[in-house]
């Protein structure tokens, strides 16, 4: 185990891809399981908070901390017929790369997934454009190791009530689950992406309790993760990938005429974000036209061919059609690109900022979406970039704004309220993937009015102290 107390080293700990820098105190590099509970045992004991870091990716301010930043360095695979069991530090190109010499993969794949790791993909059930059709992490995880708040280790996996009964934290945190189901499932949002509070309606299936997926979208603030065995698939022998352009107007119907086809993802591309960056050419190949926006639609299966029949069924859309693997990979790279893009673009002392930049609708609420957010930047007479999951309706929007200035930092909290509250009539969540963070926390009891009290209870069970990434996610303990 190694302590990091220079300031340099403490300094690249106190930023991730959010707006709030927080400088930690100490930093641990850990190399076991044991050594991860010997650094929370003494980072507790000293008073302070732990916040789990993996790749430091993610968006509404989550892996900075005041406390002890805990990064884990181990980063083996393990290979099981139809699983893969991962250390935390696992970076997702790595397992990407290991799990294709067996032709198989773990299809959530995000934008950032040359730098994301298992650990925080788990913890902020992390999904991707494939998520369409193969589901998000948490519908990968299997299993999972954890330290809790007091150092101690526990195994999680499919079990029932009675083999969970053994031990007083999963029998009370079981039980509580199970005696509020109705509730559970009248607040879960009815859209098919959420990363926002615990995700109480994944525990149960059927007579099993999949305790391992509270930790999925967790967030770091029930325990570490130490061990993830995640699904894995066969990859599809082949894929074709459409690309049509539209205008914001017509993306709803181009995207439900997609989504006939059963495509394994369908994506909303902004132009305009390449050509402020100064990066037209990653996709001038792919436009034909004015349109400020395209769509990708990628079909992919054992048997080829189809794409020929789909192309027929979309003709009206008169989408360009990509077989050749480099090419498509090549329009996957440059889409890949478009937040990273998206981050660094600035005008004047204005930048996009997030907020509401990670929507999600019930999929046939794509249109109202996009008129809900387009009236409320135009109102406020704000420049703003939009793109993302159509398929999903799960569309990151970024309004240009200087949050150095308070006026400007108002008026995103004014959009937050506003769309939130909109997407929650909607039966949607303020989150589809990014997690809830800081910046988010004040926002999860009105997504729960009926549950948030479960999820307060669950965080008092597993860490009754509180030093698990205090402020995120559940603000008020
Ligand atoms: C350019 C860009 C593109 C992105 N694209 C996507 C996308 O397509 N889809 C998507 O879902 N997200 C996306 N994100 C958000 C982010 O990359 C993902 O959420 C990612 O999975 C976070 O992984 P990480 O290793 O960087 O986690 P970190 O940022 O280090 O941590 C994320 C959270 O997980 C917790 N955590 C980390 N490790 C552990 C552990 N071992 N145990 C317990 N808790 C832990 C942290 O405390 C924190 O709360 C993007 C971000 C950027 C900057």
């Amino acid at each position: 185990m190694r302590r990091i107390t220079s300031a340099a080293e403490l300094a690249a700990l106190s930023k991730d891809a959010g707006i709030f820098v927080i400088a930690p105190a100490r930093a641990y590099v850990v190399e076991s399981e044991r050594e991860v509970s010997h650094a929370v045992r003494e980072a507790a004991g000293d008073g302070l908070s732990v916040t789990p870091r993996g790749g430091g990716t993610s968006i509404p301010t989550q892996s900075v901390g005041s406390g002890a930043i805990l990064v884990q360095a181990r980063a083996s695979i393990r290979l099981t017929q139809d699983t893969v069991v991962c250390e935390p530090g696992v970076v997702k190109a790595d397992l990407n790369r290991e799990l294709s010499k067996w032709g198989r993969w773990m299809p959530v794949d995000p934008s950032s997934y040359a730098s994301c790791t298992v650990g925080g993909m788990v913890a902020n059930n992390s999904s991707g454009a494939r998520t369409l059709k193969y589901g998000s992490t948490a519908d990968s995880l299997a299993g999972a190791r954890v330290v809790l708040a007091d150092g101690r280790a526990l195994a999680l996996g499919p079990a029932t009530e009675e083999a969970l009964s053994g031990d007083p934290l999963t029998r009370k945190a079981a039980s509580l689950i199970l005696e509020n189901q109705k509730e559970i499932s009248e607040d879960a949002p009815r859209a098919t992406k959420n990363s926002s509070g615990y995700r109480l309606e994944k525990v149960r299936r059927g007579s099993f309790l999949d305790l391992q997926k509270l930790f999925a979208g967790s967030e770091g603030t029930l325990g570490v993760i130490t061990e993830a065995t995640l699904k894995t698939r066969l990859r599809p022998k082949w894929r074709a990938l459409f690309v049509a352009e539209s205008t914001l107007h017509e993306l709803d119907a181009a995207v439900a005429a997609f989504r006939t086809l059963a495509p394994s993802a369908l994506e909303l591309v902004d132009k305009s974000v390449f050509r402020s960056a100064g990066r037209w050419e990653r996709v001038s190949r792919l436009s034909r036209s004015d349109d400020p926006f395209m769509i990708f639609c990628e079909l992919d299966g054992d048997d080829g061919g189809l794409e020929e029949e789909a192309a027929g069924a979309v003709g009206g859309l008169d989408p360009l059609l990509l077989t050749d693997e480099g090419d498509i990979s090549a329009a996957w790279e440059a889409r890949n690109e478009t937040l990273t893009f998206a981050q660094d673009m600035v005008k004047g002392g204005r930048r996009p900022v997030p907020g509401v930049e990670d929507l999600a609708v019930p999929p046939g609420a794509l249109g109202d979406l996009v008129e809900l957010l387009v009236g409320q930047f135009e109102r406020r007479g704000l420049e703003y970039i939009l793109y993302g999951h159509a398929g999903d309706a799960n569309l990151h929007a970024r309004p240009l704004l200087d949050l150095s200035e308070p006026s400007e930092a108002k008026v995103n909290e004014g959009l937050m309220e506003d769309c939130f509250e909109e997407v929650w009539k909607m039966g949607g969540s303020m989150t589809g993937e990014h997690g809830d963070g800081m910046l988010r926390a004040k926002y999860v009891p009105r997504q729960y009015p009926r549950t948030y009290h479960l999820m307060e209870e669950l965080k008092a069970m597993f860490d009754p102290k509180v030093v698990m990434n205090p402020g995120v996610k559940i603000a008020r303990t």
